[in-house]
């Protein structure tokens, strides 16, 4: 169902989802908002609850507008953690190398002087391969910290995790408690980073996707479905 409230006057449309939950979710992907509610919630405590957010909300679409635009301004951009970084390239006596100012929204890339003489199609390659670096980078201390939270949450162990470009999966878990996941999701919201870590740590306990699996999914992240329709966007 979907509904317009306003916030100083402006319109935002939300969809609500009426699922089988406990609480109140409000999800804010790109420009859309979309509000989970338990089966029998009634409209007054959705509206109630959604203007108690309506701030945030505006926040969060306010900041989407602005990285579109900077995405629309700058095509030398690299997306990480769903916000966009302009890319600036310096050329150095030094080998290839990189520096993510978290703060300016720019990564630096360093890159030896001898490149500045590649044509377009060269520095697009090597660009590309010190893109896969940076994702990496970005990755590790999340994919980390995602893994050592749900181990403490779940009591399962993993083995071994590496970070890999995959071309058709998000992750992957083998029956030795090895999980892979995707470089590409650095470009994606930690949320929806955590969804895939979430979603093959689960497989160490059921190598299936069974009922029983998505219901123990599902228990430590009941909105598991929305925080995953992120994923279904593609970015260069
Ligand atoms: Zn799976």
């Amino acid at each position: 169902m979907e509904k317009i409230a306003e916030y100083n006057g402006n319109k935002i449309n939300y969809i609500i989802y009426k699922k089988k939950i406990k609480n109140m979710y409000i999800h804010v992907n790109e420009d859309k908002v979309y509000v989970s509610v338990p089966i029998n919630t009634n409209d007054k405590i959705i509206d109630k609850f959604v203007n108690s957010k309506l701030k945030w909300i505006f926040n969060n679409l306010e900041k989407y507008k602005l990285i579109k635009k900077n995405n629309i301004e700058n095509k030398n951009s690299i997306r990480i953690f769903s916000n966009w970084y302009k890319i600036q390239i310096e050329y150095t006596n030094s080998d290839i190398n990189f520096k993510v100012d978290m703060k300016n929204m720019i990564v630096l890339i360093y890159l030896p002087i001898l490149y500045k003489s590649e044509n377009k199609e060269g520095l697009d390659n090597i660009l590309n391969i010190v893109k896969q670096e940076i994702y990496k980078f970005m990755l590790s201390d999340v994919v980390k910290e995602l893994i050592f939270k749900y181990e403490k949450l779940t009591g399962l162990h993993v083995n071994k995790c590496s970070l890999k470009f995959m071309k058709s999966a998000w992750g992957r878990c083998t029956s030795n408690r090895n999980i892979s996941i995707n470089t590409e999701l650095a470009k994606y919201s930690k949320r929806a980073i955590e969804s895939v870590v979430l979603h093959e740590m689960c497989h160490i306990k059921y190598m299936n996707h069974s009922k029983a699996y998505w219901q123990y999914l599902k228990s430590f992240m009941p909105d598991y479905d929305i925080v995953k329709e992120e994923l279904n966007k593609k970015y260069i």
